[in-house]
């Protein structure tokens, strides 16, 4: 009933403590380790989690919450050599500070994990059961990124300079975690911040900013801006005292970057085309549930996601494993976040025309074994498309499309399934599902991504276990695993720059 939803408790096991306000400073940090996701299973979990899309159902109810200020032309001098400034009494503090305020940060993006979760439904329609990990991730980076300061503290002060401004732009899919992380590494190595939102997750990255300034990062030291207009964003992004861009997002951007200010250091992780290879030894079951949740999950608006299934001689022959693919990915609830049980939300954008071409059109040879239907008449809502036949070499095969929709190659051995796997500019994530152990080290050592996963889903890389991070056209500067243990070191200069990079 309703009074009971009202006051329902934070979820999780330790999610009722609220340890944000305590100091930290006599004890050692606590060793890291991952942050669990919340239950579902749990019906207090399950109240607490309607209560939040509630909330975030208010009209208005978005509008009310933190917002980047709006930078103006003309600001942007001013608001680089005041980050420069104070960027130096930041890194001059003992890294167990700014360890302890990442800390610290953790524990109240941790207690605010509800308030959160309404944040994005609302802004760009994350369905809670993509929200919660996203958070549990954002907690992990905090914590994870302020292990390495003290590592970074520990090497020769001669040897490591941060940099002092460091301009973090973050994609708006995974509107928590990717702006926290990168936000905190820069941090934790002693950077100054300015952290430029994507337009449609502007309040998400307020949100964890705010988290930021509460555990006692310096406002001088970390702002959440956003440019009146192009021209001031690109004044910003090209400045001569910015050290180091922070860029999760498409190469086209990156490029765009590097052709406004070619000297400047771009960490970037870029766009993805990915695939799963199925072989005939697979175990097909969880084959088939990897794939549907790669390719669906947030409905494919992931770089990571899965939009190629390759499937090695008989999988593809096999009418049996085409329906039990089409009944997994059609059993999928597909609606807007305020159905708790939504699995799959709508786009955050309308479909780009790349998009829409994969939505809606087949190359050569190419047939619909799920045709992909658009649900509502905001043009925002799809329900999942699978298409057969896809070709090497055709659109669907070399483009990011950004959306749910899953192409399916034939392979006739497994060479061939990793030279169309490779046969792409991106190399971010990929997949293989087989039970052979012969197969599976040939496939790891011929595949060309950055982050192979074995009978596991290609989604959810996950802080120290599983650092992220692409090659080929998926990647931007080297070394820049997001949750790695080389990632803070990146965000300054190094003595001797080789041997560290
Ligand atoms: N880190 C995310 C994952 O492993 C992907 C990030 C992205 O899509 O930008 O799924």
């Amino acid at each position: 009933d309703l009074a009971t939803l009202i006051d329902v408790p934070a979820p999780g096991p330790n999610h009722t403590q609220d340890r944000s306000k305590e100091t930290l400073l006599d004890a050692p940090l606590v060793p890291f380790i991952n942050e669990p996701d919340t239950n579902p299973a749990l019906i207090q979990n399950q109240q607490w989690a309607t209560k939040a899309l509630a909330t975030a159902a208010e009209p208005g109810w978005l509008e009310k919450q933190t917002k980047p200020e709006v930078l103006e032309e003309g600001d942007v001098d001013k608001l680089i050599n005041d980050v420069r400034d104070a960027a130096e009494a930041w890194a001059a503090r003992p890294a167990r500070e700014r360890a302890e305020i990442l800390y610290k940060t953790a524990e109240i993006l941790r207690v605010r994990r509800g308030h959160l979760i309404s944040v994005a439904a609302a802004e760009v329609g994350k369905a809670v059961e993509q929200t919660d990990p996203e958070i549990s991730e954002a907690i992990d980076f905090a914590r994870y990124y302020a292990h390495l300061a003290l590592e970074l503290d520990d090497v020769d002060n001669a040897e490591f300079t941060p940099d002092r401004v460091v301009v973090v732009t973050p994609p708006w899919n995974f509107p928590i975690a990717i702006p926290a992380g990168s936000t905190f590494a820069a941090l934790a190595a002693g950077a100054g911040v300015i952290h430029k939102p994507s337009k449609p997750s502007q309040h998400c990255s307020a949100a964890v900013v705010e988290a930021l300034w509460e555990a006692g990062v310096p406002r001088e030291v970390l702002h959440c801006i956003y440019p009146a207009n192009r021209d001031v964003g690109r004044a910003l992004i090209s400045h001569e005292h910015v050290d180091r861009v922070i860029l999760t997002g498409s190469s086209e951007t990156a490029a765009m970057f590097s052709s406004w200010r070619p000297e400047l250091t771009i960490n970037g992780e870029t766009s993805g085309k990915n695939a799963i290879v199925v072989t005939p030894s697979a175990d097909r079951d969880i084959a088939v549930a990897d794939l549907v949740k790669s390719a669906f999950g947030h409905a494919g608006q992931k770089c990571s996601a899965a939009s190629l299934g390759i499937l090695v001689g008989s999988v593809y022959e096999s009418e049996r494993f085409r329906k039990q693919l089409v009944d997994a990915a059609s059993s999928l609830i597909v609606d807007w976040p305020t159905n708790p049980s939504a699995t799959v939300g709508p786009l955050t954008e309308l479909p780009s025309d790349k998009l829409h071409h994969a939505l809606t059109t087949l190359e050569e040879g190419e047939s619909w074994l799920l045709k992909p239907r658009q649900l509502d008449d905001t043009g925002r809502l799809w329900s999942p498309g699978i298409k057969e036949g896809v070709k090497p070499g055709t659109f669907f095969h070399l483009t990011e499309v950004f959306g749910p929709v899953l192409g399916l190659m034939k392979a006739t051995d497994l060479n061939e399934a990793i030279e169309f796997q490779n046969g792409n500019d991106f190399g971010l994530t990929g997949g293989l599902q087989s039970l052979d152990a012969d197969e599976v080290r040939t496939w790891l050592d011929h595949v060309d991504v950055g982050n192979a996963y074995v009978n596991r889903g290609i989604t959810g890389a996950i802080v120290q276990r599983q650092s992220f991070g692409g090659w080929k056209k998926s990647s931007v500067g080297l070394g820049s695993k997001a949750g790695g243990p080389n990632y803070v070191m990146l965000m300054g200069t190094w003595a001797d720059a080789p041997s560290h990079h």
